[in-house]
């Protein structure tokens, strides 16, 4: 078993923006310049937008924190969004999920321009994702594309068996999985709530997306020897031993089912730093098309 290790592969990612920019810098071009919107106080949305904040400072790029109050109105956001759309200093706007319940995260997503989409989740991004032209890909499914890329998984006719469908992992990793590419060229198969016989279908795959929220929901039984898994999941549970009071646990039962499997991401460790890398990737591009 081999560790698909995220952090050592979105460091080589980061490594390589990180002289780009620099040589933009040389050049006298434009830095690229990464814009988080944060409402409310999540404990998680601060942990990761902090995170972002600081993987843009480190690579040399631009970064605005935006922090909005939890009350915040929805038209008070969109007025923010616009703003930015505007501000040609703005390569890319990202807005933290989830919102509060009073704002409609559609609304919110499709007031971003298209041209400043790094999260890839404005309907035209993801229109041009699926059609295989160039544009933003969603962060967590570029991050995990560019992880078998790194590695050199082969994933030419195999099957991929996708847990969770949704907008901004499940479905669009399927979408990216299946496509005349390398990665790709995979026989996607995509499970959600309603699907029945979820362990057989999972025992035929050679590679496991779990993207759920349910700690350890992938069990050692439900994995073929040799599959190659990817454990998207992160969720806070409890643990007293800890200063902060919690622990971060994947999808994927790591003990059990590294005995089965070629390939394993870690949780934290995997898949999270590279979605990071990806957004990265995606705001050098916005600044790179434009400047
Ligand atoms: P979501 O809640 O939107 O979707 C979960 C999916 O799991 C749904 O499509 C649902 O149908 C499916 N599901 C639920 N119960 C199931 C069951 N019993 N059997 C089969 N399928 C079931 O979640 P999401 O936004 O896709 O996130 C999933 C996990 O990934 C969460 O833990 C989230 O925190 C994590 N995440 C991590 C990153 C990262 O950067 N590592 C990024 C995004 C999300």
């Amino acid at each position: 078993m081999e560790i698909l290790d995220g952090k050592k592969a979105a460091q080589a990612i980061r490594d390589v923006l990180k002289i780009d920019v620099a040589q933009r810098v040389n050049e006298g071009k434009k830095i690229p310049h990464l814009a988080a919107i944060l409402v409310g106080n999540n404990g998680a949305s601060e942990t990761y937008v902090a995170a972002k904040v600081k993987a843009c400072e480190e690579t040399g790029f631009k970064s605005t924190l935006i922090r909005f109050e939890g009350d915040t109105s929805e038209s008070a956001l969109l007025e923010k969004i616009d703003e930015l759309n505007l501000d040609p200093d703005i390569d890319g706007i990202l807005v933290q999920l989830p919102l509060p319940k009073h704002i409609d995260d559609k609304k919110v997503i499709n007031a971003i321009a298209p041209s400043k989409d790094v999260d890839g989740f404005h309907p035209v991004s993801v229109g041009k994702m699926v059609e295989g032209l160039p544009t933003f890909v969603p962060a967590t499914p570029y991050g995990i594309m560019l992880l078998l890329q790194h590695y050199k998984i082969d994933t030419k006719g195999k099957h991929a068996v996708v847990i969770g469908r949704s907008n901004i992992v499940g479905r669009p990793i399927s979408i990216l999985l299946s496509g005349n590419s390398n990665p790709g060229n995979c026989t996607v198969t995509i499970c959600h709530s309603h699907t029945v016989n979820l362990k057989e279908i999972c025992l035929q795959a050679d590679i496991i997306v779990a993207a759920i929220g349910i700690p350890e929901f992938v069990k050692a039984d439900m994995v073929k020897e040799g599959a190659v898994v990817i454990d998207v999941g992160i969720t806070r549970v409890e643990d007293a031993t800890r200063k902060s009071g919690f622990r971060l646990k994947g999808d994927v039962d790591f003990t059990g089912v590294s005995l089965k499997s070629s390939f394993i991401t870690p949780v934290p460790g995997g898949v999270g730093p590279m979605t990071i890398a990806a957004l990265m990737k995606n705001t050098f591009l916005a600044c790179a098309t434009k400047n």
